[in-house]
């Protein structure tokens, strides 16, 4: 096995059809639906071989995957696309104004931030928009817009099921401050208002019902914790309350961050 092979957080079921594929770096996850694999997000563009290996260690087959999911056009999130889609055959959905920015219409893919190459250029091939549903056998990928970290921000809310028991697993699909802080905003001639509007995003989804967290980077939600639990052998990981907690420590994070520009 080639060294990048290996992830530094195992590939693990977080609950019945739901699969872990990512790294510490970036999550990734496979949701296996009767009519194929359902992926949201593909890593950085270096996570290819791990991303392979995991699901195969899964017993994923990545040719399976039917369908790719972006929270966001960050490179971190569509790193490996082109190269699954040309394995898989998949087809590709991306919020229409993120699909600008992996299109190269806008050069905010976070590659010069990050030091890496940009991104060759690429069109999904559908633009979600606000609310859109996407079925999947009986797995169904409903799509909230959840701007601010980028223009584009997608959540996903997911039924999975374990033992005929069917929760729903949740992802804010981009809550890092990095792209909302005044000097990066300033330096881009991008509106503060992202700030405000990322709030709305926030008590919109204080709505919803979660049983499960899907972290968009796996600190976010202690993805290696969880994977730890199960491995000590605790039954589940679902928990109805974590939704909220980390909702509230997000908008905690937004407040601390406008904060601490104040006294600057
Ligand atoms: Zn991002």
């Amino acid at each position: 096995m080639k060294e990048n092979a290996v992830s530094d957080i195992r590939p693990f079921r977080m609950y019945g059809n739901l699969y872990f594929v990512g790294s510490s770096k970036v999550s990734v996850h496979v949701i296996e639906t009767s009519v194929g694999l359902v992926m949201i997000d593909t890593g950085y563009p270096d996570m290819y071989e791990q991303i392979l290996s995991s699901m195969e260690e899964l017993g994923l087959n990545p040719k399976d995957i039917c369908a790719i999911f972006h929270s966001h056009g960050h490179i971190d999130h569509f790193g490996c696309t082109q190269r699954l889609k040309a394995l898989s055959g998949a087809k590709t959905y991306i919020s229409r104004i993120d699909n600008a920015i992996v299109n190269g219409t806008y050069d905010w893919s976070w590659a010069k931030e990050l030091g890496l190459p940009r991104p060759e250029p690429f069109d999904c091939d559908v633009f979600v928009e606000d609310g859109n549903c996407f079925t999947f056998g009986d797995t169904t990928v409903r799509c909230v817009l959840t701007p601010g970290h980028t223009e584009g921000v997608l959540s996903f809310f997911v039924n999975v099921e374990e033992n005929g028991t069917s929760i729903i697993a949740a992802m804010h699909g981009g809550i890092g401050m990095n792209s909302m802080a005044a000097e990066f905003l300033d330096s881009y001639g991008f509106s503060r208002d992202c700030r405000e509007i990322f709030r709305t995003g926030l008590w919109k989804l204080q709505q919803e019902s979660v049983d499960l967290v899907m972290g968009n980077h796996p600190f976010q939600n202690d993805t290696e914790g969880k994977r730890k639990r199960l491995e000590m052998g605790e039954t589940s990981i679902v928990d109805s309350a974590e939704w909220l907690r980390f909702l509230a420590e997000t908008e905690a994070a937004l407040d601390q961050m406008l904060q601490q520009e104040q006294m600057n």
